[in-house]
């Protein structure tokens, strides 16, 4: 029970579908004491809320992160509920519609920053205030999700390639700074998965199958294997990991053509 005892947090459920969930799941048989939910969208509220009688021990709390105000304010409440917060999970992006749609040279001012403060900046807008308010616990372990887009060209990834490749640069520089305090930070790179987020990507069914046939394991990863690896991120096991882009996609990345 690699988790037993530990506070997580998990920030950026949707549904069932949502690597969030499969982080979910494995941080549950890993022995979690309590798992803590961010949500959105009221939508995505309703949704969470029938899961959650699959985990006894969960809780659900709405969270819009492109407001700092909204981020401090749900944070005290989990601390006042929970005391301090051992793991955070990060999985949330977000670009408009048309700027997956159209070419990338296309993509306006206005969603290339959307999508890089929603995608890349609110990751540190929780790192931080999680420190602030002083939420995390001494040997914290922090963790967002990243697509293998941050350093290649895939069609239709477009600015959220670059939203991606900022995460991951955030992912180093907090590593750096908090590791005085012994908090870790890392990012999971995870392989393509069909959920609601990643429908929004064009020619997404194609990225699934051209990974299936090329990956050096000939399969795609499913959303219980990348929250097995969040779970060993969040772990002890981990613990002289810090400021790493571990790549959960059965090989893919390694290959050329
Ligand atoms: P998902 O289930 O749609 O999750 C995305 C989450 O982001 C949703 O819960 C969404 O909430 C949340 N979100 C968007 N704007 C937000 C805001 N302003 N405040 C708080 N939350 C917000 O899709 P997913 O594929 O599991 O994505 C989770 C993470 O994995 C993302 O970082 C994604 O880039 C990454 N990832 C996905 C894949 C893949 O192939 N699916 C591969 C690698 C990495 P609402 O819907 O309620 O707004």
């Amino acid at each position: 029970m690699i988790l037993e005892g530990k506070n997580v947090l998990i920030m950026g459920i949707r549904n069932k579908w949502s690597i969030a969930w499969g982080a979910a799941l494995s941080a549950y048989k890993a022995g979690a004491k309590n798992i803590i939910f961010t949500y959105n969208s009221e939508s995505s509220g309703e949704k969470s809320k029938q899961l959650l009688e699959e985990i006894p021990n969960a809780t659900l709390y709405q969270c819009d992160v492109s407001n700092d105000e909204a981020i401090k304010e749900t944070f005290n409440k989990i601390k006042e509920k929970f005391g301090r917060i051992d793991c955070i999970l990060h999985s949330i992006a977000h670009a408009n519609t048309e700027d997956l749609r159209n070419d990338f040279i296309k993509t306006s001012r206005e969603g290339f920053l959307h999508a890089c403060e929603i995608s890349a900046y609110s990751f540190v807008a929780v790192a931080r205030i999680a420190d602030e308010i002083d939420l995390l616990s001494d040997d914290a372990s922090l963790v967002a999700l990243s697509y293998y887009g941050a350093e290649k060209v895939l069609n239709g990834y477009n600015v959220m390639g670059i939203a991606k490749a900022a995460l991951e640069s955030s992912v180093r520089y907090l590593a750096s700074e908090l590791g005085n305090k012994n908090i870790r930070v890392n990012a999971v790179s995870a392989g393509p998965i069909k959920t609601l987020s990643a429908k929004g990507i064009k020619d997404f069914n194609t990225i699934l199958d051209v990974v299936e046939k090329r990956a050096p394991l000939k399969r795609n990863v499913t959303k219980e294997e990348v929250g097995d690896v969040v779970t060993f991120l969040f772990s002890d096991m981990s613990r002289c990991i810090t400021g790493q882009v571990i790549y959960a996609d059965n090989g893919y990345e390694i290959m050329g053509i």
